[in-house]
């Protein structure tokens, strides 16, 4: 049987770039469909703006910081408009490299959504079909409201990069990457931030010690941050809705999904005036934003799979094998829409494991053990490996753990603390893993990756001699155990 295309992609992020590219390298005919912008959540609406305004936003305390050191600063406000148009080119400019890069590679790119119409089908939003041997989606997640009424009169994170000027006041809900990130970079930009957790402390699954201490750098550094706490209401007054002329929060009880999208859509995201919220702990308080940072759920929904052999899980990720391959056999799926490790890096890999082994003939599990990620507060958690709770559950580990106030900030009277840690296995004296709760810290965790990846000891870490002055030549330079056992 003949096919328009050996492989079609749906879904122009990091993944399904990397994989219609390396694809087409290998001699393959290539499609790709994206129904919104090129370079999908990391290059458009994730990684990339936010590392921007992580930047961005370091400068108040920077300019502080000069000040005590000698420097006579000027600080004066923060211009959102001015970075935001700098922003927006940048982003014009990215994704006009994406476009090239497939172009260049002769992939066929339709700027149009698509959707699986059964096994090597693809139906267009133009009215095209087109078939392929091969599907890959690589559609991604997006944004989850909490499912609360009047959860659209709050923004997602995919909101926050268009907004026309920064609130003065603003609720992040959360405790997760986003919500940590996004708290950390409106607090430096100047907004005054409160933030909701549900749970007793940021940051659920990271090394205790480690969430700890970010919590305590957030909270010094003056954002209002409510452990165990959540919205039960919410509500903006005098916002009348034109069609039931009942105020938005009202009219909104009871709508249907699809009717709760339409509303927001009416209203737009983010406009619209102050917004009332009454929080699990009795307080009610008014905020100009409401940030959702609750989570992100896999995009499959009117992806057509259901046409097909391919099953989905509870939380609508596409099942998939160890070679990224779901039921049906023509058709895998790589990055966030699988569920597994959701981080651009990952996507990237598992899109290159796919075409090796569909392409090279070359069968290649993507290794989704030992990586190493970094959460963007102020400062920075690196991590990879075992916290010292999952350690301490499979066997004896010795915790070496150094915590002290980092030259650059204790000399200007900062009360800035730093963390280094290591988790080591007392059979085998193998580094189990590390957290680094520090600036730069995801620079330095890429380093370490490297050591603990190839399986290195606590011995090996000490024979490397230290960089001195650092922070992190703690690492290499720890005697003994904080704890045992
Ligand atoms: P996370 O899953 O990390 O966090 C979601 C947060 O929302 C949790 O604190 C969760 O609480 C809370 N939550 C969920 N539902 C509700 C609710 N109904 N009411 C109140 N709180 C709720 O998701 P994020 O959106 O922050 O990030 C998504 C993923 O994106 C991350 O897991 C990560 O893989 C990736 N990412 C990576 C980054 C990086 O590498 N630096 C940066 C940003 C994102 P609880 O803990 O109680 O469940």
């Amino acid at each position: 049987m003949s096919f328009d295309f050996d492989l079609f992609v749906i879904g122009g992020g990091s993944g399904g770039v990397r994989a219609a590219r390396v694809a087409s390298a290998e001699g393959a005919k290539v499609a790709l469909a994206e129904d919104s912008r090129l370079g999908g959540t990391c290059v458009i609406r994730g990684c990339v703006p936010k590392k921007l305004m992580v930047f961005a936003s370091s400068y108040r305390a920077a300019m502080g910081e000069a000040q005590d050191y000698g420097w006579t600063v000027h600080a004066g406000s923060f211009d959102w408009p001015r970075f935001q148009g700098k922003l927006n080119k940048e982003l014009d400019r990215l994704e006009g490299v994406y476009r090239s890069l497939l172009t260049n590679s002769n992939v066929t790119i339709y700027d149009t959504r698509a959707r699986v119409k059964d096994a090597h089908t693809v139906a267009l939003n133009t009215g095209e079909e087109v078939t392929a041997k091969h599907i890959l989606v690589a559609t991604g997640g997006r944004p989850q409201l909490p499912g609360m009424d009047n959860d659209h009169l709050g923004i997602t994170s995919d909101d926050i990069f268009h907004l026309p000027e920064l609130p003065k006041r603003i609720l992040i809900v959360g405790g997760g990457f986003i919500a940590c990130e996004f708290a950390c970079i409106l607090n430096g930009m100047g907004v005054d931030v409160t933030q909701y957790y549900r749970g007793a402390q940021i940051l659920r699954g990271f090394d205790d010690e480690a969430r700890g201490l970010v919590c305590e750098m957030m909270t010094q550094k003056g954002i209002k941050l409510h452990l165990g706490t959540n919205v039960v209401e919410l509500r903006r007054e005098a916002d009348v809705d034109e069609t039931t002329g009942m105020p938005v929060s009202d009219a909104a009880a009871g709508l249907t999904h699809e009717q709760e999208a339409e509303l927001r859509a009416r209203h737009g995201a983010g406009k619209g005036g102050p917004i009332w919220v009454k929080a699990s702990n009795g307080t009610t308080e008014v905020f100009d934003q409401v940030l959702f940072a609750t989570g992100r759920s896999p995009n499959t929904g009117d992806l057509g799979l259901e046409n097909t052999g391919a099953a989905l899980g509870r939380r609508g990720e596409v099942i998939v094998d160890e070679y990224s391959q779901t039921a049906q056999p023509s058709i895998y799926a790589i990055g966030d829409v699988t569920n597994r490790v959701n981080l651009t890096p990952v996507a990237i890999r598992e899109g290159m494991a796919f075409v090796e082994t569909v392409f090279k003939g070359n069968p290649t599990k993507v290794d989704h053990a030992l990586i190493p990620s970094a959460v963007f507060t102020q400062p920075e958690l690196g991590t990879i490996g075992m916290t010292e709770e999952e350690a301490r559950d499979q066997e004896p580990v010795d915790v070496y753990c150094s915590s002290f106030k980092p030259m650059q900030q204790s000399f200007v009277g900062r009360e800035d603390r730093v963390m280094m840690k290591l988790i080591v296995s007392q059979a085998t004296d193998v580094v189990l893993g590390c957290h680094i709760v520090a600036p730069a810290a995801g620079e330095m965790i890429q380093m370490v990756g490297i050591a603990v990846k190839m399986g290195a000891t606590k011995a090996q870490f000490d024979q490397v001699c230290a960089v001195h002055p650092t922070m992190a030549e703690e690492l290499v330079t720890m005697k003994s155990p904080a704890r045992s056992g």
